[in-house]
């Protein structure tokens, strides 16, 4: 069990771990959640690996996250008579909507309204980045560029249009196909991929209907620019590097990465730092020095979780890698620097009751010692304002609701668990006390400190703050018959 570590690991499934033992030993060795990522493989896959993580989860009795990442408006160029093309600095290239195959001069770009947005010097960037142009005529139906940095083009290739805000909509029919999928066979969280506005958001939320929470992938420049709007639509935030460090220029992703973990925090939304964490161990057993600071840096800027890629989907080495992300994130919790950031970086939550009661469980913690924080929630909302506080204790959040369960494996600190509906707080008490105990996070002796909202079972009513010893004939003894 992770009961001594607060960051979350995401490890997308893929070829490498696919398989129940696999999928089994990465839970077993810190996966919190595991991402299906729609732009690889089929539905059917991604079903197997789904059905495979819930007979696990239903095997161990510890809820399991399930991410579903949706590919997005992502832009590809036609393709070749006869591929690759090296194009080289200064020579002119043509996107245009002919579709016949292109050669080293030109290429089919089937997407009438881009090259109409396209202006004179934009960027266009291809295959990953890795090919720069700059447009110097912008016909409205083609547009000419000038190469800036050469490289090798080749069939359906890759295109990011890094200036403009792309006339494109949100979520492409595969998208929609894939989102319909997700929500049918249970995800607990939808990624939505080159988001650009909060609109985006808004529309993929009105097909979702409440099924799933959303997060946002933050990977064009105009979420960057946008991201307060960005950030009130969303549930959660996904630093995706990855893209972002194709469209921007890749020394301002250290401190775009540290305002978007910031700013998550301070309304308690979860933040997911995504993208070549441990690169290299793709086909190695150890990691880089870089790659340890990496992952080490973002748990240190306060990121409720650190993900795996390729590393966990595809490489040779996913069970090491999980360990590795678990055995750097065990050193930097321990570390007094740590505490001191988390602390230093706190801001006052919005007030209501709620976050009274939450900050007071966060300081209750630190006066005198408690095992565990224990928040009683339904809609989970209780349990993120718990987490929002990054509290010196484990947080247990306790829910009726599996589907809350789930989704709140994404929080930064939450140990989470599906317990029987209570309709009494001494009852409340007593769960809390027996689910510390079972989950070794408490002994008998121990105090813990319990939230919940009475009466019980309506949302929204977090209003009482208990301290309480796991000791169910003191609990008794010690309450009044409410
Ligand atoms: P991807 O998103 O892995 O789906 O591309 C993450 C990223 O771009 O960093
Ligand atoms: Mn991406």
């Amino acid at each position: 069990m992770n009961q001594s570590r607060n960051v979350k690991i995401v490890a997308t499934l893929g070829p490498s771990s696919s398989d129940r033992a696999m999928i089994r030993t990465l839970f077993e060795t810190g996966v919190d959640v595991f991402r299906l990522n729609m732009s690889h493989g089929t539905q059917e896959d991604q079903r197997d690996r789904y059905e495979l993580i819930r007979e696990i989860e239903h095997e161990l009795g510890r809820p399991i996250g399930v991410l579903a990442d949706l590919q997005g408006p992502k832009i590809r160029c036609g393709v070749f008579a006869d591929a690759p093309h090296e194009l080289t600095v200064g020579q002119a290239f043509r996107f245009d909507l002919d579709d016949t195959p292109g050669d080293a001069t030109r290429v089919h770009l089937p997407h009438p309204e881009i090259l109409g947005a396209l202006t004179k010097d934009s960027t266009i960037l291809v295959n990953d980045g890795k090919i720069k142009m700059k447009v110097r005529e912008a016909h409205g139906d083609a547009v000419v560029a000038e190469v800036l940095v050469g490289g090798e083009i080749s069939d359906r290739k890759g295109v990011n249009l890094p200036d403009v805000v792309l006339p494109v909509a949100a979520l492409s029919d595969k998208d929609r196909s894939d989102l319909e999928f997700a929500c049918d066979l249970g995800a607990d969280w939808i990624a939505l991929s080159f988001v650009q506005r909060a609109a985006d958001i808004e529309e993929a939320k009105a097909l979702i209907k409440g099924r799933a929470l959303v997060m946002t992938k933050v990977e064009k420049p105009a979420a960057v620019r946008d991201f307060p709007s960005i950030l009130a639509a969303s549930d959660g935030i996904m630093v995706a590097r990855g893209d972002l460090g194709v469209e921007m220029d890749l020394a301002d992703l250290p401190a775009i990465q540290k305002s978007l973990i910031r700013a998550c925090r301070d309304v308690g939304k979860p933040v997911v730092v995504a993208t070549q964490m441990l690169e290299s161990m793709i086909s190695s057993p150890v990691p880089t020095r870089a790659e340890i600071s990496d992952v080490a840096g973002a748990i240190y800027e306060g990121a409720d979780a650190v993900m795996l890629s390729a590393e966990s989907a595809a490489g040779d080495f996913p069970v090491e890698a999980v360990q590795t992300m678990a055995d750097v994130a065990m050193r930097v919790e321990a570390d007094p620097q740590y505490r001191e950031q988390i602390d230093a970086s706190r801001t006052a939550a919005k007030a209501s009751i709620a976050t009274a009661i939450t900050a007071a469980a966060r300081e209750v913690a630190e006066a005198v010692e408690v095992s565990a924080i224990c928040c009683f929630t339904h809609s989970g909302t209780t349990a993120r304002l718990a987490a929002r506080e990054r509290p010196n204790a484990p947080i247990i959040a306790l829910t009726p609701i599996r589907g809350t369960a789930r989704a709140l494996t994404m929080y930064w600190g939450l140990h989470c668990l599906v317990a029987e509906e209570v309709t009494r707080f001494k009852l409340a008490v007593v769960s809390a006390a027996r689910a510390a105990k079972a989950m070794g996070i408490a002994e008998e002796g121990d105090r813990i400190a319990v939230t919940a909202g009475v009466p019980f079972g309506r949302p929204g009513t977090t209003n009482i703050l208990r301290v309480a010893p796991v000791d169910e004939q003191a609990i008794y003894e010690g309450e009044n018959n409410y």
